[in-house]
């Protein structure tokens, strides 16, 4: 009788690093993909038009504090530096994210010194607010009323389609807001951009000898019988969304074509609220050492709206109710046998690319030392 593979659904990060964890460790692996194409949602290919190497489902800049997850991406391909600089056009103003000494000065028209930005942002600030518990809430205690509704009301409204007033606090702690010049969108200490596409290392991961890659194959329709499965779908799709579906963002891009340099860096926000699209990204600009030579770009209006049958899920919402659901399906994940739910969509989770390949390390460390 021959020994029975290990299965992973999904060839995006979570899938190809677990593959090749277990490959190295000696396991036989299977990896099918719906897609046409390897990488998941971090797919990159070069558009045709212009030679731009463009991020299909979205921008993707790598960044992370974990050592062991920059060294692993750097053995499957060459990382280059590359510093994330967001800006924003509100009230026909550029100003630069996120909020820091420079975005505070032209906003209030000041040109305060990084204390007295401190103490003139502590005025603004709702002090009377002691336990922010929404979006909203902590916004405004966070920055005070007006740069609060002018850079993430708005932004916040158009991405969620919900009123900041329903969102959970915790996410607006996470931004960062600088009393200094420092613009650089992430705090971590190692950030790149890869130098030939994301694609390209996905690629290479999953070249090993005892993994087998089936693209355009979908895991519904697979009759094979698998030693342990690793599944980086929709937790809700496993399960025939029997109890109902889980909530999501979809993202709806509309290229633009022009010549030469079309908006002069990689990412514009848009928190107007009378604009109906979130953000710009203008690709060529996510490949500094490169984009000078290409005379023609292409860039994405990004416009979010709610997941329907047949989208693409792109942000988990997590509701309350989402909350519910996703407690009942976790429920009956735990009680299949030999089947690991991983990744954005089989966990219901945002997860960053370095922390997407973390927890495919751990996973695969934890199934390998039970032997
Ligand atoms: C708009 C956007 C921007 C982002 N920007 C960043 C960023 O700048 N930096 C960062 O670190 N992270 C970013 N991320 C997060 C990043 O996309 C994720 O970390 C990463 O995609 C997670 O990889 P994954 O393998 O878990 O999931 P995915 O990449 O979604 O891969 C899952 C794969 O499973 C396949 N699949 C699903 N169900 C089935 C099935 N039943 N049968 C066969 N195949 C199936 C899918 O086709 C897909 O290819 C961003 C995410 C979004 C939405």
């Amino acid at each position: 009788m021959t020994e029975r593979r290990i299965g992973i659904v999904g060839a995006g990060f979570s899938g190809a690093v677990i593959a090749r964890e277990l490959a190295e460790a000696g396991f036989s692996v299977l990896v099918v993909d719906e897609r046409s194409h390897i990488a998941g949602n971090c797919h990159t290919e070069r558009d045709a038009e212009s030679g731009v190497m463009v991020h299909k489902y979205g921008p993707h800049i790598f960044h992370t504090g974990d050592k062991r997850v920059w060294d692993y991406i750097n053995r499957f391909g060459e990382m280059l530096p590359y510093v994330n600089r967001v800006k924003a056009t509100v009230q026909g103003q550029v100003y630069s994210l996120p909020i820091n000494l420079h975005t505070i000065n032209q906003f209030f028209g000041k040109t305060m010194s990084p204390s007295e930005a401190k103490a003139f942002i502590q005025e603004q600030a709702r002090t009377d607010i002691e336990d922010p518990q929404s979006f909203e809430e902590q916004g405004m205690k966070f920055v005070g009323e007006r740069l609060y509704k002018a850079f993430f009301d708005g932004y916040t409204r158009k991405q969620w389609g919900v009123e900041p007033n329903t969102l959970p606090a915790s996410i607006l702690k996470r931004l960062p807001l600088r009393f200094n010049y420092d613009d650089n969108y992430f705090n971590h200490p190692f950030q790149g951009m890869p130098k030939d596409g994301y694609s390209k290392i996905v690629e290479n991961i999953l070249d090993h000898e005892k993994i087998e890659l089936r693209l355009d194959c979908r895991f519904e329709d697979l009759d094979e019988e698998f030693a342990h499965l690793f599944y980086s779908g929709p937790l809700d799709r496993y399960f025939n969304y029997d109890m109902g579906r889980l909530s999501y963002r979809t993202l709806d891009f509309e290229p633009i074509r022009a010549e030469g340099d079309f908006q002069g860096t990689a990412v514009m926000n848009y928190p107007d609220p009378d604009v109906p699209f979130t953000r710009i990204s203008e690709h060529k600009h996510f490949a500094p050492w490169e984009a000078e030579g290409f005379e023609k770009t292409i860039a994405f209006k990004e416009y979010s709206r709610a997941c329907e049958e047949g989208d693409i899920p792109y942000y988990p919402i997590r509701r309350l109710d989402d909350k519910e659901l996703l407690e009942a399906y976790e429920d009956r994940a735990s009680k299949e046998q030999n089947v690991t739910f991983v990744g954005r969509l089989g966990t219901y989770q945002y997860l960053d690319m370095d922390v997407t390949i973390g927890r495919a390390l751990d996973v695969a460390d934890d199934y390998i030392a039970q032997g």
